[in-house]
């Protein structure tokens, strides 16, 4: 059975989580958030760095710092996990959804503009498979219209943007905010797990109250204020040292994993190239100024019916490969709601995308069997 994820452990997890346990602290804000956050800010020159239990709790952290209201309008792709929409929806805002593009499923910058009106405050810009959405375009938009940018930078770690101006930026750097996600599926993982990024320093402050219960104990502990109380609006957003911990010892091998991933990509694109053109499915296209972190393989298929059959044929070789994600615009609890735009790629990715496996511990001999069985389904 080769299964569509597995977690990749390093080896030092336990040892460092074990650490945690006996170091006498064992909730949120020590050493190891403390390493993390350096890490981070270090290595990718962020503004301000802070762990959350998980990427949706940065976006709804992000939603407060923005100072979302009921009736704002925050423009998002309807092709995204549901957690992008629910972050702000939890606020009362109402979601503009916007159509992924022809090529690509990341938003269509092209069709932004005409959906912003007085009561838009936000475009969130979701990196689909960690490939970076056309930022230039959405930052003008922004400045333009004054709006905030938030990188649903969920899937997007170690991935980086070129601007028109030459400029290499580290994607979850660009937007006033971005999200990343620890999630056991993705590159770099602690089971659950996120962080919100503060890229405008205006935020600096607040979030690490939000973060904080709404208190303004950071500070407190910084002795930078002689009393800690109840300052703003919060909740628990910030993940034990345990957690805190697992992340660290996958940061130390951030390299390593990356290096594995990419090679188990470039497998798949290099195996299934000549299939994928004789047959009308497209493999992952990298826009011109985004690399490549290698968190998903893809296929876009012709039609449904040709990817539920490449899904039942590798089931039937004992090979788990899923699609994801249903629009969100014709969800169940949305649809009432959308305005009623049809959203026509949005829709066909949702039909026709299908994700392979992809971890560390994927031998080459499980890639060969599963480019072999691809070419054996269709
Ligand atoms: C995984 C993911 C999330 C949610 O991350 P969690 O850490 O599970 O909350 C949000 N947005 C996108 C695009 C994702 O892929």
């Amino acid at each position: 059975m080769i299964p569509f994820n597995k977690p990749y452990l390093t080896g030092k997890e336990a040892h460092y989580m074990y650490q945690a346990v006996f170091s006498g602290k064992i909730s949120g804000n020590g050493i190891f958030t403390k390493k993390c956050h350096t890490f981070f800010e270090d290595r990718y020159g962020f503004n301000k760095c802070l762990l959350t239990t998980s990427c949706t709790d940065a976006l709804e952290m992000a939603a407060i710092l923005i100072d979302t209201q009921p009736g704002d309008e925050i423009i998002m792709p309807s092709y995204t996990f549901v957690s992008t929409a629910n972050a702000f929806v939890l606020r009362g805002a109402k979601i503009v959804f916007c159509d992924s593009m022809t090529d690509h499923p990341n938003i269509d910058t092209e069709k932004i503009e005409s959906l912003i009106t007085s009561k838009t405050k936000a475009i969130v810009s979701v990196h689909y498979a960690g490939f970076a959405c056309d930022m230039d375009r959405i930052m003008h938009l922004a400045d333009k219209y004054n709006l905030y940018v938030i990188e649903d930078a969920a899937q997007a770690i170690e991935n980086y943007y070129t601007g028109s101006d030459g400029i290499k930026r580290v994607l979850g750097s660009i937007g006033h905010l971005a999200a990343f996600s620890f999630h056991e599926t993705k590159n770099i993982i602690s089971g659950e797990g996120g962080m919100l990024v503060i890229n405008d320093n205006k935020f600096e402050e607040r979030a690490e109250i939000i973060w904080e219960k709404g208190t303004n104990r950071s500070a407190f502990f910084r002795g930078e204020t002689d009393k800690y109380g109840w300052v703003d609006v919060g909740s628990s957003f910030l993940p034990s040292e345990v957690i805190a911990a697992f992340l660290w010892a996958q940061l130390e091998n951030l390299e390593d994993i990356q290096k594995k991933r990419l090679e188990i990509w470039t497998k798949y694109n290099e195996g299934l190239k000549d299939f994928a053109r004789e047959n009308n499915i497209k493999l992952p296209s990298i826009p011109e100024y985004a690399t490549n972190n290698a968190h998903m393989f893809y296929l876009v298929c012709e039609s449904l019916e040709q990817r539920s059959s490449i899904i039942a044929h590798l089931k039937s070789k004992n090979i788990l490969s899923v699609f994801h994600y249903l629009s969100l615009h014709t969800s169940p609890f949305y649809k009432d709601k959308h305005d009623g735009r049809t959203l026509a790629q949005c829709d066909r990715y949702a039909d026709t995308l299908v994700r392979l496996p992809l971890y560390y511990d994927l031998t080459e001999e499980d890639i060969c069997l599963i480019i072999r069985e691809i070419k054996g389904s269709v």
